[in-house]
């Protein structure tokens, strides 16, 4: 039995193929204009490059979820991370998630039920795009960020608004600031709005770090230090809303099946 979970984004498209215990392919790729396209050829390529025809269920989340009119069942994405963090520890009792257009924390139980949750997803502050407007004005793509914000002495950032700061740094840079002091300022920036989030939830136990944003070194530092607490930051932190979905699509089916068997019986 094989399903697949396709994860919507505002940035990125991604999607896992899923046997009930281990995930055997991923794929990610661009949102671009139509969510409904790339979810379509997250779900293609994944059947493609293994030889299926289909899965025995596909479930969709994200924000562009709503488009996947293929899929079996749509699920909300905090149900989906919860789920997908779980699934990989069952220890985490928080997630940070920092994706393209929000930044959320999600409070789990110990049996990987949400608990609580908060949302950042009306301003750009605390989010992948403001980091990658700002690294844009100081002409330098999103990936090269760790190599400018480590180890730099950070400069304040004072504008809390994205379309401020975005200003702010242009004119730091007029004023002959360098690029990776700026660079650890915005880390900086972003950090701050995501730890007050994450102080807004109660958490108990260990805190997970997911969403694109994850990726970057400097931003895990600086939030472990704001919240005095290791961060557990899984190679697959991308991907967690998309293993969330395809759990609950083997579980659908794995119910179903159950059910078909006990009334044939
Ligand atoms: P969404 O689900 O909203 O599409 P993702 O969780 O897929 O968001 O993350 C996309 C974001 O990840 C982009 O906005 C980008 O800025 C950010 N990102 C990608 N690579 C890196 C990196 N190396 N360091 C920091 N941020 C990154």
């Amino acid at each position: 039995m094989l399903t697949i979970g396709i994860d919507s984004g505002s940035v990125a498209t991604k999607a896992v193929l899923y046997d009930g215990k281990t995930v055997l392919d991923r794929v990610l790729i661009p949102t671009g204009w139509s969510p409904r396209d790339s979810a379509r050829e997250a779900l293609e390529t994944l059947l493609t490059r293994n030889g299926l025809e289909q899965a025995d269920c596909v479930v969709g989340t994200g924000y562009g979820r709503v488009t996947m009119d293929f899929a079996q069942k749509l699920v909300t994405e905090i149900t989906c991370h919860a789920r997908g963090i779980h699934t990989l520890n069952a220890k985490i009792r928080a997630l940070v998630d920092i994706g393209g257009q929000d930044s959320k924390v999600i409070a789990l139980d110990d049996r990987g039920s949400v608990r609580e949750f908060m949302m950042n997803d009306k301003c750009a502050a605390g989010t992948g795009r403001f980091l990658q407007n700002t690294l844009h004005h100081l002409g330098e793509d999103i990936s090269q960020l760790d190599a400018l914000a480590q180890g730099a002495s950070p400069q304040k950032i004072t504008s809390m608004c994205t379309v401020f700061a975005e200003s702010e740094i242009v004119s730091l840079l007029a004023k002959g600031i360098d690029k990776p002091g700026i660079a650890a300022g915005i880390v900086e920036s972003v950090t701050e709005r995501v730890a007050s989030l994450l102080g807004r939830v109660r958490i108990e136990g260990e805190v997970a770090f997911t969403g694109g944003v994850s990726q970057s070194l400097a931003v895990c530092n600086s939030l472990e230090k704001r919240i005095g607490k290791a961060l557990y930051r899984p190679e697959s932190a991308q991907y967690i809303g998309a293993m969330g979905a395809a759990v609950i699509a083997w579980d659908e089916i794995a119910q179903e099946r159950g059910t078909l068997q006990m009334d044939s019986e």
